[in-house]
């Protein structure tokens, strides 16, 4: 569906792939009289001017690009141009890509001369704004497609790829034909205002709008998985001095990056690095060990530790099977929330002691393991995708990732929320019609799609006209 909002169409050019120098560099074209603009800027390798005849749509061609003056002209590059004609491409207009190669120089000297042809500096944006007006994808796929290319994990880009194909899109939809139906019940009512209303309507309508909620209120939750699937989860490894955090933080990058020490209270600062587990981003933060203690330094840390703690997704406990569960331990437990925790006892290689007593420690997820032979890492890497990802994402499961969203539909969980309480203190439907519009609006809105016109269809579809 095309947009009514107003749409330019004159033809812009921008890079598409990064500035800086480079096998390759495309230059994306879009809009109307983009191959008439272009002409004077293309030779056939066999040096006669281009035709429009040589734009072939989805071919591959080589072409020369070269700088035409009055008295002549000048080589720029030998590129490969392709055509994809309005309506089949990117932008929904004509849309050219020139791949040249990766000359910094060159590329800026092409851009500027696409000036000088009529083709003005694409905005930022700017081509998925085009197709997004002209239909090609509604506002949540274009949004998908920013997070899929800022994706911090491999999960993250994934769940983007799924939205770019619509869908979150469609989950909204379906919640919205709901909220439709329900608004239709409301209007027919009102266009019927002197036949009896049914008495039970008040309470069907509280059903149907608790269950809409219910829907909305679970597609919310979803947005702080999508705040970590774009910022990734803090993952914080705590516990007594010398227990082997370092050994552990070192372990899971698979490099020497903290210092591992027999000597306690070596690690003061708190040191992260950025890895992936099982697809999904985590900012590993190794601590300094908690402990009683007088020294500056160390307090420092310790205090910098119990900070961190409290913004941590996840915490790794770990814990020295030889001396057993301290005091230190269960104090340390206490500051977190158990869910977040994973008990992690180390130097297995040590120990000879009963395996099963450790299982099940606090009743929390236990990992045996031990930092010098690497035993038992993968089942901690398993354990660490299990805390942050409790419940895979499956095909209905849409994530919101965007903030735009998620602000859209808190205001719809609003706006339903105040239609409800309206219904409930037998206020006039015609009151509680106007927070329901609003909610259609916020849906409508995440969507980027214009409600009015869809409400009259589903009103005098739902509606016997005849009557
Ligand atoms: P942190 O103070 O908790 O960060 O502990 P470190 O990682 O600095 O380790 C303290 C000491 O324990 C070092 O001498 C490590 O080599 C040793 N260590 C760490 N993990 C293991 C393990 O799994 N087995 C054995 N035998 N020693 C370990």
């Amino acid at each position: 569906m095309r947009s009514p909002l107003s749409l330019e169409s004159e033809p812009i050019a921008g890079l598409a792939t990064p500035h800086g120098t480079s096998a390759l560099a495309i230059i994306r074209l879009s809009g109307t009289g983009l191959r008439e603009c272009l002409l004077p800027l293309l030779r056939r390798p066999d040096g006669r001017p281009a035709s429009l005849s040589d734009f072939t749509p989805r071919i591959l061609k080589r072409m020369d690009l070269v700088e035409t003056h009055e008295y002549g002209h000048k080589p720029l590059d030998k590129a490969m141009l392709v055509f994809f004609p309005a309506p089949h491409s990117y932008t929904g207009e004509d849309l050219i890509e020139l791949h040249c190669h990766g000359s910094p120089v060159v590329i800026q000297h092409v851009l500027t001369h696409l000036t000088e042809l009529g083709i003005r500096p694409a905005k930022p944006g700017e081509f998925t704004r085009r197709a997004c007006l002209n239909g090609k994808m509604d506002l949540t796929q274009a949004e998908a497609l920013i997070s899929l290319i800022n994706a911090a994990s491999l999960r993250g880009a994934r769940e983007a790829l799924r939205q770019m194909e619509g869908s979150l899109s469609q989950r909204v939809f379906k919640i919205r034909e709901r909220v439709l139906k329900i608004l239709a019940q409301m209007e027919a009512t009102l266009d019927f205002a002197d036949e009896v209303t049914d008495p039970l309507l008040p309470r069907i309508l509280l059903m149907e709008l608790s269950g809409v909620s219910e829907q909305l209120g679970e597609l919310l939750r979803t947005s702080t998985l999508g705040t970590h699937f774009h910022d990734g989860f803090q993952l914080l490894i705590a516990g007594r001095p010398n227990v082997g955090k370092s050994s552990l933080f070192n372990r899971l990058l698979g490099r020497q990056r903290a210092i591992v020490s027999p000597l306690p209270g070596t690690t003061r600062d708190c040191i992260d690095s950025r890895m992936e587990i099982q697809g999904i981003s985590v900012l590993l933060i190794d601590t300094a060990g908690l402990r009683d203690t007088s020294e500056v330094i160390e307090l420092e840390g310790i205090k910098l530790t119990k900070e961190r703690l409290t913004q941590a997704d996840g915490v790794l406990l770990v814990l020295d099977p030889q001396q057993g569960a301290t005091e230190d331990d269960l104090d340390l437990l206490r500051l977190l929330p158990p869910e977040q925790v994973i008990a992690v006892w180390n130097k297995m290689d040590l120990f000879d002691g009963s395996h099963a007593a450790l299982q099940g420690w606090q009743g929390l997820p236990t990992v045996t393991i031990s930092c010098l032979t690497g035993e038992g890492l993968d089942a901690l890497l398993t354990a660490i995708a299990g805390l942050f990802l409790p419940m895979p994402v499956d095909g209905e499961g849409a994530v919101i990732m965007a903030a735009r969203q998620k602000n859209a539909l808190a205001q719809a969980v609003r706006s339903l929320a105040e239609c409800e309480s309206m219904i409930v203190h037998n206020q006039p439907l015609e009151v509680a019609t106007l927070p329901l519009r609003a909610a259609l609006e916020a849906l409508g809105e995440m969507v980027g799609q214009i409600t009015h016109e869809a409400l009259l269809d589903q009103i005098f579809g739902t509606f016997c006209i005849g009557k």
